[in-house]
């Protein structure tokens, strides 16, 4: 009974510890969607991007960034809210974009729009990797998102440029990097 007690505290302890804490939308004074439309429970992907940026090293400059984002997505682009799920700053805190469990209008391929939760680092990785703390980061948010059922166990992980053609992102150094990764894989079929 003790043994079984005990397991269960592990458990709770280790999937409760696997998601970092983070900044939340309010916090970086995120603009209201105009609609709020549902991811499916679990999507099988994870999709990486930078942002093409340069990066922030401090909170206040991180939410400048990202506020900044939002507001292209949303008035250059007409996407109904900041596309990318979370965003991990050159600062290596954790920022709330759309979050879980909703899907971005406007994007395309359209069918992305609910197939993947996406993870930005912020910076440009053409020539340069992300720091440690951003990668590590990125595997605390990679193992959160399993762990808390957002996406299974064997999900797989894509570059952007994987699912959409026109774009360098997440920049070729990084994307060198992604590749050697146990559950990257470009060739999937793109099925729910
Ligand atoms: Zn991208």
């Amino acid at each position: 009974m003790r043994q079984i007690l005990l397991f269960g505290l592990l458990v709770f302890a280790y999937v409760k510890g696997e998601c970092p804490a983070m900044y939340q939308r309010f916090q970086w004074g995120a603009a209201p969607p105009p609609q709020t439309i549902p991811m499916p429970p679990t999507v099988p992907n994870v999709v990486i991007h930078h942002s093409a940026t340069r990066t922030c090293t401090s909170v206040s400059d991180c939410f400048a960034l990202i506020k900044s984002f939002q507001t292209n997505h949303m008035t250059e682009r007409g996407w109904d809210d900041i596309a990318y799920s979370f965003l991990i700053g050159g600062d290596g805190n954790l920022y709330e974009g759309r979050g879980w469990g909703r899907q971005v209008q406007g994007t395309q391929p359209p069918e992305w729009n609910y197939l993947g939760y996406t993870f930005c680092l912020i910076g440009t990785f053409e020539d340069e990797l992300p720091t440690a703390e951003q990668l590590e980061r990125l595997n605390n948010l990679i193992n959160c998102a399993w762990g808390d059922g957002h996406v299974p166990e064997n999900y797989t992980l894509r570059g952007h440029r994987d699912v959409y053609a026109g774009t360098a992102c997440p920049g070729q150094a990084f994307y060198d990097q992604i590749q050697t990764w146990p559950h990257y894989n470009a060739s999937l079929a793109t099925s729910n």
